[in-house]
């Protein structure tokens, strides 16, 4: 696939021969978006070639991917393809009769980012490296140490000793050098980066590897996907009836560093490039109170990043500074969507309720987007027949502490049935 990298804060374009990370003009800030020849992915691919395919992970979209030919480079992990419900409850609450929530705990490390883990390790093949290395709050750090275990390639993995424990067992029991960093998540970045460039290990941090959101992208195109092979969502005004594919009206999702929001836009525009999709959906951005860097930039009207001193119980989307938040606060404003924050309090109160109402048990950081949908509807931010797809992007079991503080208690009993009898329902 042709494709070049082209830098997001002054425009220059490189050959991805030459470029490996960042825009050489901007110390580690400039990021790198990757352009696409479109007419030669139409003249490869389709939305029917791909909607009978049978293989149902990201690598359905190999085309439209940035890799030579994935069929030789990809993990073998079923990654992507997670499924998307429509609400069963939860919508009816909120008087929104088009709501669904795609479920990305379903990925095989339990959350979103498998899907840029997997196109990182893919590249990672291609390039022939011996190691690879991540910084990571936990979630990007267990994806990495899952689909390197998955691709038998050596992973030296950094997070804060702080990190939730299920996470840690993670980033252990796939194999990988853990490095328990007595210190913050944006710390952890940083000697990442140091060790990356001392001992040439192949860097996958967040934004600062060009294709970490070149795999989160393939989100958007299942949303738009599924939206169509969803059979009780009406067709009628979305995508092109077989030939496109229906984009949403509005896409809910957390913000930490920026970069799974910049990838579901990143997304949307290929598939508005290609015509597949008549419409970008309005990106509605949800921060914690306590990490809200992107939130506050977008609200100031600036593009420039302030650091905050994050402190949130949702732990994924806890960053100072974001990685990728100029590309995340354009997403919002260029979208016509918004940011918005919710507190820790409603974060974990949305744990429960999404588990009670559709049957999906998220962490912290995933419950968050959901916590921010029911505040947007309280402001008057959406229409209530809006077709409205809530990203989940990690599994709850990922952080049980958090989880037992809002699941309620057990009941202690004797075992015997006078005992039951005594707690009849
Ligand atoms: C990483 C992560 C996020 C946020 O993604 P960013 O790219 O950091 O904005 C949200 N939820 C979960 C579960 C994550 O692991
Ligand atoms: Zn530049």
């Amino acid at each position: 696939m042709d494709y070049h990298l082209k830098c997001t804060l002054c425009g220059a374009e490189y050959d991805a021969k030459d470029v490996r990370y960042v825009c050489p003009k901007h110390g580690d800030d400039g990021i790198l978006d990757t352009i696409f020849d479109y007419k030669q992915i139409a003249g490869k691919t389709s939305p029917k070639k791909i909607s009978d395919s049978r293989d149902f992970s990201i690598w359905r979209y190999a085309e439209l991917l940035p890799l030579e030919d994935p069929s030789k480079s990809a993990p073998p992990l079923q990654v992507g393809w997670t499924p998307m419900y429509r609400s069963t409850t939860l919508g009816k609450q909120l008087g929104l009769s088009n709501l669904y929530f795609k479920d990305d705990g379903r990925n095989p490390t339990a959350s979103f980012k498998d899907r840029a883990s997997a196109v990182v390790v893919a590249k990672a093949r291609e390039l022939g490296v011996d190691i690879i290395t991540t910084a990571s709050t936990g979630n990007a750090g267990a994806a990495l140490a899952g689909l390197a275990a998955a691709a038998k390639m050596p992973a030296v993995i950094f997070v804060p000793e702080t990190a939730p424990q299920a996470k840690i067992a993670q980033l252990l029991i796939f194999g990988s050098r853990v490095m328990l960093v007595k210190g913050n998540y944006d710390q952890a970045v940083a000697l990442c980066l140091a060790a990356s460039k001392e001992f040439g290990w192949y860097c996958r941090n967040t934004a600062y590897n060009p294709y970490t959101v070149e795999g989160k992208k393939t989100a958007s195109f299942e949303i738009c996907e599924q939206l169509i092979l969803t059979p009780t969502l009406s067709l009628e005004g979305r995508g092109r009836k077989g030939e496109g594919w229906g984009a949403p009206d509005r896409i809910f999702v957390s913000v930490g560093d920026g970069n799974i929001i910049s990838g579901l836009w990143k997304g949307l525009r290929d598939l508005a490039a290609l015509g597949w999709i008549d419409k970008i959906p309005k990106l509605m951005g949800i921060q914690a109170e306590g990490s809200a860097a992107c939130y506050n930039a977008w609200k100031a009207g600036t593009e420039k990043i302030t650091a905050v001193n994050a402190v949130t119980v949702a732990d994924s989307i806890s960053a100072d500074i974001p990685l990728d938040g100029v590309r995340a606060v354009r997403a919002v404003r260029e979208t016509g969507g918004a940011y918005l924050t919710v507190s820790d309090d409603e974060i974990l109160a949305a744990i429960p309720e999404l588990a009670r109402g559709e049957a999906i048990f998220a962490e912290p950081a995933a419950s968050t987007a959901y916590a921010g949908l029911k505040k947007a509807v309280k402001q008057g931010l959406v229409k209530s027949d809006e077709t409205i797809v809530c990203m989940i992007t990690g599994n709850g079991l990922k952080d049980i502490k958090s989880a037992m503080q809002v699941a309620g208690e057990g009941i202690h009993i004797e075992p015997t049935l006078e005992a039951v009898k005594a707690f009849k329902l």
